[in-house]
């Protein structure tokens, strides 16, 4: 929730067969913003924000919901009372490679608690929240949008896989960028075009999951060194 208790979300996609790309950012009422940007792609990469966004997804006829319906009792009770409230992940991020070798990535946020109305990071932002390219990789990323930003760190990690480095290597090598050059936290998924999977994150933790066409269910983790199979 932002300072106004309300939810404005952000997404993209991207294609890395075409670089194609989609973008929406502040908007409110829309039941899943990432299938906006979705949308978007396919039809003319372009960046709508607020009303625009909005407008885009009533005339395609993509699920609008109530504003109020996206803030939970929790939340909104945490909110009026002006509780010290929690910096709750806020982001969800994907990466995928399909058996043509079609790499793909969305990232969707509903930004930084209590951030400024109108405020929005880096998770919409081609290069910086996410990028995908059939020739290197995919990435996504999630953690303070303001220090993500100014070391374009989805780009920052699949540029180092062009260097054949694991993609492991590449996105501890990203988080160390930008651990030495501005202050903050982050974290990023990474896939390469074999299929090879990596991620890292200078917080306290970051949940990821796995599923790939030899697990027989998705490898879970709560924190990078530990994984627990799903029930
Ligand atoms: N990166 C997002 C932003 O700055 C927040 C998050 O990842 O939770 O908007």
């Amino acid at each position: 929730m932002n300072s106004e208790g309300e939810v404005e979300d952000d997404a993209a996609m991207m294609d890395g067969a075409t670089l194609a790309w989609g973008a929406i950012a502040a908007v409110q009422g829309v039941r899943h913003p990432i299938s906006v940007a979705r949308k978007i792609m396919e039809d003319k990469p372009r960046f709508l924000v607020a009303e625009s966004g909005e407008r885009f997804a009533l005339e395609h006829g993509l699920e609008m919901c109530d504003k109020d319906e996206l803030v939970s009792e929790e939340q909104y009770q945490e909110w009026k009372e002006e509780a010290n409230v929690l910096d709750r992940p806020n982001t969800v991020g994907c990466v995928a490679l399909d058996s043509s070798g079609n790499l793909a990535a969305g990232t969707s946020t509903g930004g930084t608690t209590g951030q400024s109305q109108g405020r929005v990071g880096d998770s919409a932002l081609v290069g910086s929240g996410l990028y995908a390219d059939n020739q290197l990789g995919a990435c996504s990323t999630t953690g303070d949008g303001e220090s993500i930003i100014p070391v374009v760190l989805a780009k920052t990690a699949i540029d180092a896989l062009a260097e054949e480095t694991h993609p492991d290597q590449a996105a501890q090598h990203a988080i160390n960028t930008l651990k030495a050059r501005v202050k903050g936290e982050a974290g990023c998924i990474l896939l390469d075009r074999q299929g090879r999977i990596g991620w890292a994150y200078n917080s306290d933790n970051m949940a990821v999951a796995y599923m790939t066409e030899a697990l027989q269910q998705p490898a879970v983790f709560t924190e990078k060194e530990q994984s627990f199979a799903i029930a």
